[in-house]
């Protein structure tokens, strides 16, 4: 088997902390399950939803966090639980990983709180975003 070494001085982590500890799932994550979701149930009413959101077939991946509140709409129709899925198979790194990490010498940096497309937010949003992720590297320890 062969070993790939990282060299931690090329790498620098960005987090969304809104997901750490697998407290939320990202808003495109959610687009993807109900994607495949769909291809199971394709008479589901989610699809009316979908539609008029514009967000049919692989456009669902498009999705903006303006329109998360669909995909949830969307997700509860077809018995998707974001919940469920993030509790079995906890996709995201947890506060203690990245502690680990940071005693391991990476540098962890913010990448907003919830990574929403910035274009689509106002202003006072994208400020009260940054800040808040890196907040949350300073009140855990995260930060170097
Ligand atoms: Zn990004």
């Amino acid at each position: 088997m062969r070993q790939y070494y990282l060299r931690k001085e090329f790498l620098l982590p960005f987090v969304n902390p809104g997901f750490v500890d697998n407290q939320r799932l990202f808003h495109k994550y959610k687009a993807s399950l109900i994607l495949r979701q769909l291809k199971n149930s394709p008479e589901s009413k989610a699809v009316q939803i979908l539609k008029y959101q514009n967000l049919l077939g692989e456009q669902i991946l498009k999705a903006t966090i303006l329109q998360e509140v669909f995909l949830d709409e969307a997700a509860e129709l077809l018995g998707l639980n974001f919940g469920d899925f993030l509790s079995e198979i906890k996709p995201y790194l947890t506060t203690e990983q990245l502690l680990k990490l940071k005693g391991q010498g990476f540098s962890i940096g913010a990448h907003s709180f919830y990574h929403p497309e910035f274009w689509k937010i106002s202003e006072v949003e994208q400020i009260n975003e940054v800040k808040k992720s890196m907040d949350w590297l300073v009140e855990k320890s995260i930060l170097k």
